[in-house]
């Protein structure tokens, strides 16, 4: 693949960018250049907010359309994106090694879900509502858009989290200035593609590709009315200080390193379980948020559970991500790829047994490739077991008795996914609800376009998905009549 971009999407045109700064994307898989794209600048984010704020403060533009009128818009949106479906897996695929697989489900497919959805959940807004008021008179309660958005995703489900927050804002009335990961640039270009496909207005949705300065640079800029982040809880940190100074809303979805709890009545016969564990704690080469990678077993059947899922890692095709077979790609980049394994070596280095994996793979020369690793004989307090590691890497940590699994669960300082396998559903819905996460499922984890997601403690602020994913940007104004 070789794609070259001269231009950026802004205001609804494809315009020269203010630098000469390219970006070169890599193919994650074989280390080669994929093509080049402008790098934007801030004058770039002066130019894209320029016109994602006129768009948005039209007399009659898009925050005043019916809302049924929008849903039409986010519709060809998601046509013009399915067309391209086969270009956005390629795309991502190559870039951040995610399994084509994977991609087709949830880079390609999933998106154009959530857009269709959020299109339904504009045809139901109730924007305007009149109340009798007590004290005479009545009130107009109206709910209106948050105004200019500044979205930023990162690199690991680029299309899934970009649209997390473009349907919900288009069925709002919102405007975007949308800022792609450097490493996930190519897909981003396919979107605007679509939306100048699908004729979205003038300046609802701008494209800047960049890095983080220029990332901060939009975050701060005046012309921005709400802030939606997603990515590291370091990142999230200095956004959300800036967001408090300016007093900025702001939707943080930030990192995880969830509990995988093992009862002690799981059925663990991979041949039914092995699809809905794997996806709990690795796909995407462990390159997910809400990834269980603390699997926590109980005493009783410890053993057992370290060979579940040393027979599962080992079980994993590892491969080019575009090839069909591969279960596990490469991480995303070398430095990914140094972070995983230095994680391993301190794994190592505070005691923890690597049952399978601790290496690469011997047998792929290129790529950025780590073999999916256990380790057994993992403390909660060990690094490995405490900090959010985003690669194949998974802990089993034991526990004594249901108190203390949820004990160590919370022993954490995020909250995002989680799961718990059991054979009594009920009895796993009891532990869930005694987990502190803002997600969780019970024998298997599935992120739906209803369910609220989104973290709690150091893995964020705010919820997408679902109408609460709606009402972040929305804000409500009383008018006494
Ligand atoms: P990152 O925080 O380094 O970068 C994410 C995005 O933010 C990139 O586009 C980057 O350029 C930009 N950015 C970085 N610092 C910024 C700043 N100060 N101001 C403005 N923009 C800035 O994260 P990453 O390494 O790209 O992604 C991995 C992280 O994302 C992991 O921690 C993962 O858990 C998290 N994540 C969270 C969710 C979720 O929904 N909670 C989903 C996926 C990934």
């Amino acid at each position: 693949m070789n794609v070259r971009y001269d231009t950026l999407y802004i205001g609804g045109a494809w315009i020269a960018p203010h630098t000469d700064r390219t970006i070169t994307p890599v193919n994650a898989s074989t280390e080669e250049s994929l093509g080049q794209v402008p790098e934007g600048a801030e004058a770039d984010i002066d130019t894209a907010v320029a016109a994602a704020r006129r768009a948005f403060d039209e007399p009659a533009g898009w925050a005043h359309w019916e809302p049924g009128r929008r849903a039409e818009v986010m519709e060809r949106l998601a046509v013009a994106m399915e067309k391209r479906a086969d270009g956005f897996v390629e795309r991502v695929s190559s870039q951040n090694g995610m399994p084509a697989t994977v991609a087709r489900q949830l880079e390609a497919g999933f998106p154009t879900a959530i857009l269709r959805y959020y299109a339904q959940l504009a045809r139901e807004l109730q924007d305007c509502e009149t109340r009798p008021a007590l004290l005479g008179g009545s009130v107009e309660v109206r709910k209106n858009p948050v105004g200019v958005v500044a979205a930023i995703a990162p690199w690991n489900f680029p299309q899934t989290l970009t649209m997390l927050k473009i349907a919900p804002a288009m069925a709002a009335g919102c405007t975007l200035v949308i800022k792609p990961s450097p490493e996930t640039v190519l897909d981003a270009f396919l979107l605007a593609e679509a939306a100048e496909e699908a004729e979205v207005p003038a300046g609802v949705i701008n494209i800047v590709p960049a890095g983080r300065e220029v990332g901060a640079y939009l975050v701060a800029h005046p012309g921005v009315d709400k802030v939606a982040f997603t990515g590291s809880t370091a990142a999230g940190r200095s956004i959300a200080e800036v967001c408090g100074r300016l007093l900025r809303p702001v939707t943080l979805e930030l990192g995880g390193k969830s509990a995988a709890i093992v009862l002690d009545d799981a059925d663990l016969d991979l041949a039914k379980i092995g699809q809905d564990l794997f996806g709990a704690t690795l796909i995407n080469n462990g390159q997910t948020c809400f990834l269980g990678t603390r699997v926590l077993a109980p005493s009783n059947r410890y053993a057992e559970v370290v060979d579940v899922f040393t027979a599962l890692a080992q079980s994993l095709t590892i491969g080019d991500a575009l090839s069909e077979s591969t279960q596990i790609g490469p991480l995303a980049t070398a430095r990914q790829r140094e972070r995983v394994e230095s994680y391993i070596a301190k794994g190592r280095a505070e005691g923890g047994r690597v049952t399978t994996g601790g290496g690469r793979p011997a047998q792929l020369d290129r790529g950025w490739f780590v073999q999916p690793t256990v380790f057994a004989d993992v403390d909660n307090s060990a690094t490995i077991a405490q900090e959010e590691i985003f690669g194949p890497v998974l802990s089993v940590i034991p526990y004594t008795d249901i108190d203390d699994a949820v004990r160590i669960a919370n022993d954490s300082a995020y909250g995002l996914g989680g799961t718990v396998w059991t054979s009594d559903p009920d009895r796993g819905a009891a532990v869930a609800r005694r987990v502190q996460t803002g997600t969780i499922g019970i024998n298997h984890y599935l992120p739906d376009p209803v369910a609220p997601f989104g973290g709690v403690k150091a893995s964020g602020l705010g919820r997408e998905f679902g109408p609460e994913g709606l009402a972040g940007y929305l804000q409500t104004q009383s008018i006494y009549l």
